[in-house]
This record gives C-alpha cells, sequence and structure tokens, in this order.
C-alpha cells in the first residue's frame, strides 16, 4: 500500500440539485489548474492490458440458455487507459464482461485508492458485452448477506492490476481524437412488423414493435430507431509518434458467432488486437494496448434484417470481418488527427436516484391466472414463467437505485458514462446536444442495471422495454441525460 497524499489537484465542489420525488442528485467535479499553471505539466499516458483469467467450468452468459465455458478462444482482459496532464489524472478500465454489477467496481474501486495514485472517482470502469464471457453478476451469500463471489473478485482485483500497471508505465506522451463511420455494420434490431403474432408480450399483450424478427420476413417494415454509425477514438502516441494506445467507442451491441462453450471477447478483442499492426506497431511484443468501447448499443445489432438470403458463416467469421473493417476505418482516420502534448483533462460525477419500476395489480393478476392454469396454454407467451419470476422479484426489491454518472474532458473532446445498455438515439442526442464539439458515452460503465429505453420507446413494447429486462422508471433515460450535460458543462472549460 503506497502514502499519500496524491499528486494530483483535488478541488472539488458539491453542487445540489433541484430534483423530482424520486430522483436526487449530488455531484463531485475534480477540476484542473488554470491553464496557465496546466501548460507547465507535461502530458503523460500509460496503458495496459491483464488478463482476468477466467476459469472453465462456469456458465456463460448473455443468451437465454447458460452453457459451461469448455473452451478458452481468446482469454478475457482488463485493458487500461490512464492519461495525466501533470494535475489530473483519468482512466478508463475496460473489462471483457457482458455486464458488471456497482459493487464489483466498487470493490476494485477502493483497491485503486489504497494502492495507486490515481483518484479512483476519475475511473471509468465498463465491461464490453461480450456474449461469449462468464458472469461476473452472481454474488455469494453467506449467512444471508450477499458478498463477492470469488470471479467477482478476480475482477476488481484484475481491474485494479490494470490501472496499476497502466500507471507504472506513463510516460511522455501526445494525444489526439477523432472518428470514423461504419454505417455497415450496424442495424437497428426493433422493428416494425405487420404480422401480430411476432408482437405478443410476456404479459399477455400486444406490442407495436419486435425485437430481433427473423431476418428477410416479409413481416418487415421498418425499424423503430436510428443507428449510429459513428467509431470515435482516442489515439495516444510517444512523443517521438510511436502508438502507445488506442480506445474507440462503436455502437455495436457484440458480434457473436462464437460456438457454444466458447469463451471469447468477441470483436472487441479482435479489433483491439488488430488496430496496433495498422497503425504502424512492429513488435507483437510491444506494451501498445487497443481497446474497444461499447457505445450506446442497447438496440443495435450486426443482423441485417433486411437480407433474406445470407450464406452460412463460419465461427468467428463475422468477429474477423467487422474487426477487419472497423479498424481499417479507424487506422486510415486516424491519420489525419492532430497530436497535442499539452491538454487538460477534467473529471465530474454524481449519484442519481432511479425508482424502480413495480408491477401493477393487473400484471399480477394475469401471472397469478398463468400460475394457477394447468399447463402452458398455446396462447400464453414462452417466456411468460421468465417474466412472472424477474416481475416478482422486482416486487420484492428495494424501491430505488443509487447509480453513478460520469463526465470526461479531454482538451475538448467530452466522454460520458451510463451504467444500462442505453439505445443509439439517447447516445446521438447526448452527442448534439454536449457542449463539447466532440463526444461519445460509453455504456454498462460503472455498473449494469438492464436496458435503458428512451421514454418514446417504451411506449412501443418490445423486449428491451418490458418490465425485468428494464428495470428502472420510464423517464430515466431523460433523468440520466440532464444530469450528464449538466456535468460536462461544469467541467467544459479549462
Ligand atoms: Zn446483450
Amino acid at each position: 500500500m503506497r502514502a499519500k497524499p496524491k499528486p494530483q489537484s483535488r478541488r472539488r465542489c458539491m453542487i445540489a440539485a433541484a430534483v423530482s420525488i424520486c430522483m436526487a442528485v449530488s455531484s463531485g467535479a475534480s477540476f484542473p489548474l488554470p491553464a496557465a499553471e496546466a501548460d507547465s505539466a507535461a502530458f503523460r499516458a500509460g496503458a495496459a492490458k491483464v488478463e482476468i483469467k477466467t476459469p472453465l467450468g462456469m456458465p456463460i452468459v448473455g443468451n437465454w440458455d447458460s452453457p459451461p465455458a469448455t473452451n478458452i478462444h481468446d482469454e478475457l482482459y482488463v485493458r487500461c487507459l490512464l492519461l495525466d496532464d501533470g494535475h489530473t489524472r483519468i482512466a478508463f478500465a475496460i473489462c471483457d464482461n457482458v455486464g458488471i454489477p456497482r459493487e464489483v467496481f466498487d470493490a476494485a474501486r477502493k483497491l485503486i485508492d489504497a494502492e495507486t495514485d490515481v483518484d479512483a472517482k476519475n475511473v471509468l470502469m465498463s465491461a464490453t458485452h461480450t456474449h461469449s464471457g462468464v458472469s461476473a453478476r452472481d454474488f455469494r451469500m453467506v449467512d444471508g448477506a450477499q458478498i463477492l463471489s470469488a470471479y467477482q473478485q478476480l475482477v476488481a482485483r484484475r481491474i485494479a492490476d490494470a490501472v496499476a500497471t497502466a500507471e507504472q508505465r506513463l510516460q511522455p506522451a501526445q494525444i489526439g481524437w477523432g472518428s470514423a463511420a461504419v454505417p455497415s455494420e450496424v442495424h437497428n434490431r426493433r422493428w416494425y412488423v405487420d404480422d401480430e403474432k411476432l408482437l405478443s408480450n410476456p404479459f399477455g399483450g400486444v406490442d407495436q414493435v419486435r425485437m430481433n424478427p427473423p431476418r428477410g420476413n416479409d413481416a418487415l417494415v421498418k425499424p423503430a430507431g436510428p443507428t449510429d454509425p459513428e467509431v470515435s477514438f482516442i489515439s495516444v502516441q510517444t512523443r517521438d509518434g510511436q502508438p502507445l494506445a488506442l480506445l474507440a467507442n462503436y455502437s455495436l451491441h457484440y458480434v457473436g458467432g462464437v460456438p457454444t462453450g466458447d469463451i471469447s471477447a468477441d470483436y472487441f478483442a479482435a479489433f483491439s488486437e488488430r488496430i496496433g499492426g495498422l497503425l504502424g506497431v512492429a513488435d507483437a511484443d510491444s506494451d501498445f494496448v487497443g481497446i474497444m468501447t461499447n457505445g450506446t448499443s442497447g438496440d443495435i445489432n450486426n443482423i441485417p434484417f433486411r437480407e433474406k438470403n445470407l450464406p452460412p458463416k463460419k465461427a468467428y467469421e463475422r468477429i474477423d470481418e467487422v474487426s477487419k473493417l472497423v479498424a481499417e476505418e479507424v487506422a486510415s482516420a486516424s491519420r489525419s488527427v492532430a497530436y497535442h502534448n499539452q491538454i487538460s483533462l477534467a473529471a465530474a460525477n454524481a449519484e442519481l436516484k432511479l425508482a424502480m419500476r413495480k408491477p401493477d395489480p393487473e400484471m399480477l393478476r394475469y401471472f397469478a391466472s398463468l400460475a394457477g392454469a394447468e399447463g402452458d396454454s398455446a396462447s400464453t407467451h414462452r417466456f411468460a414463467k421468465i417474466y412472472a419470476s424477474r416481475v416478482s422479484r422486482l416486487q420484492e426489491g428495494p424501491d430505488e437505485v443509487s447509480i453513478l454518472l460520469q463526465a470526461f474532458r479531454i482538451g475538448d473532446l467530452g466522454v460520458m458514462s451510463i451504467p444500462f445498455e442505453v439505445f443509439a438515439e439517447t447516445g446521438l442526442d447526448l452527442k448534439k446536444r454536449s457542449p463539447f464539439d466532440d463526444s461519445f458515452t460509453i455504456e454498462l460503465a460503472n455498473g449494469s442495471y438492464g436496458y435503458l429505453p428512451t421514454p418514446a420507446q417504451h411506449k412501443l413494447g418490445g423486449y428491451e422495454t418490458w418490465m425485468g429486462t428494464n428495470r428502472v422508471q420510464l423517464d430515466a433515460s431523460e433523468k440520466i441525460s440532464d444530469v450528464l450535460l449538466s456535468l460536462s458543462k461544469q467541467i467544459q472549460s479549462p
């Protein structure tokens, strides 16, 4: 354990916000020193990737069934980029996992505060959302109390190790940012369809839109929302122009095409491993670290729904194709990036309380009627039992949840974090309303609370809006965006 105090300035302001009955906000921001002082400090960066060393035998999560892991195709990692302007340090620690509870990230934060000179509040920790990793969601119960499982402790440990390793590698650096567009690999997965059979829901009702309708189906009318084709990236080099790290952000849920039982970090890892070579990193043993973060992809996947006849793909073939295309576009766009060796960094965060959704008497009566019925009737939705149990967990669970939101400034680039699977339209709206010229959002950061449809998408129904898949108040996306934009404005000026 290392002695404090930490080197960076930690002036903070506490801001009380006027709030509605079901929401309370407190926020803390750390501001850099005035520009004249900051300019005298050298910008440094460090990057690291550390293996999580995931054991076989645990269930692979991300789909309706959870087969045990029987083979490691590619190891799961935490990849970290740490930036230091001489006064403020911020870090991104990105984990290959489908979604990590806040308690695990909080445990990592404690280790980081104890063992490094990085203020853990300024660390954005997120899950990539690979659907072929094992669960970090399952707690251990001891004497009725919830404690972290061995795997959860391992993930927290490795997040802290990644930050500590990146800290040891801090060196004078230069940084730039930019974006490419890859529209071909993102498809909105929520569709209006003109076949009512495709629209039933587990609550005995009929939705207006269908998640993942059958590809090439004649009933497809139009997607229910937009896509965000932008691949944003931050590129970091040594002072003499050698690539150190590249962190990208694309709003694509995952790619898939992974055989049953395989552990794989999906295209997130394939991109991260490929981008260095395209940037000119010749040495495979180099410390260069590529990182792909998940943008706002709650309603976006890689399935071209209009296509009727697509040739079957081999395992990992699509992951290979998508990672290659995205990496080539990013590498090409990175050639016109302007690099800076003096920038200022800032970070702000806020807690936001959200009300949990609760079933109404009508829904409870519906599920009670199913429980009393003999067997499953043909008209009962195939997921009715699953949702009866999810809804009952919500009913018995807490009335509200407090989530952590973060905003960062890197020069005049803004980065925001949200602990949900966020819809593309929310990400696009944040990019439009952000006070920064360029900005992007990393989802599934600092927690994992399910899908975050907008109020308009809630009205359309569909899987992501179902109570139990979505768990918080219906206007949560708007409350979250308001807080993130307010945090961004707090840190807008150096
Ligand atoms: Zn998913």
